[in-house]
């Protein structure tokens, strides 16, 4: 529910409003524009209630109850884009921010030489997963606190910002050491204890969209982080599973305007699982940018034949620089630099 304070609504008269809101039970949030205040008031369930005891209080414009199940997300509680910094670099705003790098971290001399070569090519992030979730039990499962460290390494060295995969609740204190985002890879956008807990930190979380979930789910599962206090959700299409299995899965590329018509957080796409082969990466990470998406997240290995997880889909430092020289161009196109 949002409440609209008449222009000139008094200091007194708002204290009213945010006292009634809080005798009813609720908490409330305040948003002061040049000409209005706006109220928000957190989990209104009882708007009936709400209605009968604010709407009559002095300096009270109107009340507009917010109808999608998602509330903090939504475009009508937040009707600008959530623009999220990340050590400087803005997520959501003009510019069009690129992450990459190997699926796993796997040695110190892979980051390091992946690093440098995506920071050359104008990659802002640093992406490589020390924590694993693999289908296999049997796979490599990643390189635990040894490969954050060599991601910190990377990031002394080039000064690249890291995203890295928070696959347990217990791990996140860690994690968030290292870390500059958090990711929540598709298996865990469910995982409701798991979004509690990066909601408790003060790191942007990036939420990438379940195998089999809807854009509705996807939106509350980052209501969840919302709620737990922390606004910086950056959602990440990765592709759903469809009747279709050339692909490894199919990209929605029509997430990208529905997310945007629907909420002010920002979206990437991850072009490189939904490929599942590094050479239909290129043409879906165009496609992303030209939807209107807010950034990539591409997985670049030196070596991919050799590499400890998702080689096929890796495309090589080279073929990751052309690309960045089409996108940018592109990016030109829709009114966005990179
Ligand atoms: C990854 O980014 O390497 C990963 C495991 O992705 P997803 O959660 O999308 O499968
Ligand atoms: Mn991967």
């Amino acid at each position: 529910m949002i409440i609209t304070m008449a222009s000139g609504a008094t200091t007194k008269e708002i204290n009213q409003v945010k006292e009634k809101i809080k005798e009813l039970g609720y908490e409330t949030k305040i948003f002061k524009g040049v000409k209005k205040t706006v109220i928000h008031v957190i989990g209104a369930t009882d708007r009936e209630r709400i209605t009968l005891s604010v709407e009559p209080l002095p300096g009270v414009e109107k009340l507009t109850p917010i109808l999608s199940p998602y509330k903090l997300g939504s475009r009508e509680f937040h009707p600008e884009n959530t623009v999220i910094s990340v050590n400087g670099n803005l997520i959501g705003g003009d510019e069009i921010v690129i992450m990459a790098g190997p699926c796993s971290v796997e040695s110190e001399e892979i980051v390091l030489k992946v690093a440098k070569e995506v920071k050359k090519a104008g990659a802002k992030i640093l992406r490589g997963g020390a924590f694993k979730p693999r289908t296999s039990p049997y796979s490599f499962q990643g390189m635990g606190e040894k490969g954050l460290k060599i991601l910190e390494q990377a990031r002394e060295e080039t000064g690249l910002s890291i995203i890295t995969e928070v696959i347990s609740e217990v791990d996140v204190p860690l994690i968030a050491k290292y870390a500059d985002i958090l990711q929540i890879g598709a298996r865990n956008m469910q995982n409701y204890q798991l979004l509690k807990t990066v909601g408790r930190f003060n790191k942007p979380v990036l939420l990438k969209r379940g195998i089999s979930a809807t854009i509705e789910e996807w939106l509350m599962s980052a209501e969840y982080i919302q709620a737990e206090g922390n606004p910086d959700v950056i959602l990440c299409e990765r592709g759903i599973r469809t009747f279709e299995s050339y692909t490894r899965y199919t990209l929605d590329i029509s997430t990208i305007p529905v997310i945007k018509h629907l909420s002010h957080l920002p979206i990437i796409v991850d072009p490189s699982h939904p490929a599942g082969d590094g050479k239909y990466v290129p043409s879906l990470s165009r496609a992303a940018i030209a939807a209107g998406a807010d950034g990539l997240l591409i997985e670049v290995h030196t070596d991919p034949t050799h590499a400890l997880s998702d080689g096929k889909q890796s495309i090589t430092p080279l073929a990751f620089q052309k690309l960045m020289d089409d996108l940018k161009n592109i990016a030109k196109i829709v009114g966005r630099k990179i």
